[in-house]
């Protein structure tokens, strides 16, 4: 399978940035972004959603949440639905990410729903999954995967297929400064496209981008990016750099 797919390089500041950083971050993004052949995705926290759509509105860079609710109103103090994103101009948003699979209890399920409430609301979901250190340890990887992938996507058309970007995090590499070597990440990669080539079709499979996330840096970011199954990197504490996140950009306009 040839890499007919367009890079995408989203960050995922977590709970941290500010609207200065933000202004910062895309002044150091510059020229290279709006004439660079990837898609780059910035999700901040809910409350910098509005005023980083403005200060993104001229730009190539895009806007993702980084949760949602699966209903579309209603009695759930404390969160936000997908019809809120829209306002926003929110056009991605990252589900079933391993913070929240553990400290929130967002189970399979639940970003099951979540997937489906941003389809219908033309919001693009950018799925994650990924195995701990003891499942790794256990050769169990491999199949915690594929549960989280079937169970994230199980009933979807397959034009919602195409409209989901998956994410491969492994537990053990998310912040921890210990990235999966080029080989792992890419061996898991394959497993999914695979899985995907069964549960949906041949055309999901050779389509949808698979993003790899853990410990991914300016200096790591081009072997990992230069594999045949990985279309790009979903980045958590480099995203926060203004001396990391362009580069890692670059290392994917290939
Ligand atoms: C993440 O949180 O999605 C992530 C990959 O974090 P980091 O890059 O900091 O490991």
């Amino acid at each position: 399978m040839g890499k007919m797919r367009k890079p995408l390089i989203a960050g995922n500041w977590k709970m941290n940035g500010s609207i200065g950083l933000a202004a910062d971050l895309l002044q150091a993004m510059q020229p290279g972004v709006e004439e660079s052949s990837v898609e780059v995705v910035i999700c901040p926290p809910f409350s910098l959603l509005q005023s980083m759509g403005e200060c993104f509105r001229e730009t190539s860079v895009s806007l993702g949440a980084q949760n949602v609710h699966p209903q579309i109103s209603g009695a759930y103090t404390g969160e936000t639905s997908a019809a809120m994103l829209n306002e926003m101009e929110v056009k991605w948003c990252i589900v079933g990410h391993s913070e929240r699979r553990a400290q929130f209890a967002e189970t399979d399920a639940l970003v099951r729903q979540k997937v489906g409430t941003l389809l219908q609301h033309g919001i693009q979901p950018i799925v994650c999954v990924g195995e701990s250190l003891e499942e790794r340890e256990a050769g169990k990887h491999e199949s915690v995967v594929v549960e989280q992938l079937k169970n994230g996507l199980s009933g979807l058309a397959a034009d919602d297929q195409l409209r989901c970007t998956i994410a491969y995090e492994p537990v053990w590499a998310i912040g921890t400064g210990k990235t999966a070597t080029s080989q792992q990440a890419n061996s898991m990669h394959l497993t999914i496209r695979r899985e995907l080539a069964e549960l949906a079709t041949e055309q999901v499979a050779s389509e949808i981008r698979i993003l790899y996330g853990g410990s991914v840096n300016a200096a790591n970011a081009a072997e990992l990016l230069e594999q045949s199954e990985i279309d790009g990197a979903l980045v958590g504490g480099a995203s926060l750099k203004t001396d990391q996140f362009p580069g890692i950009i670059a290392a994917s306009n290939v």
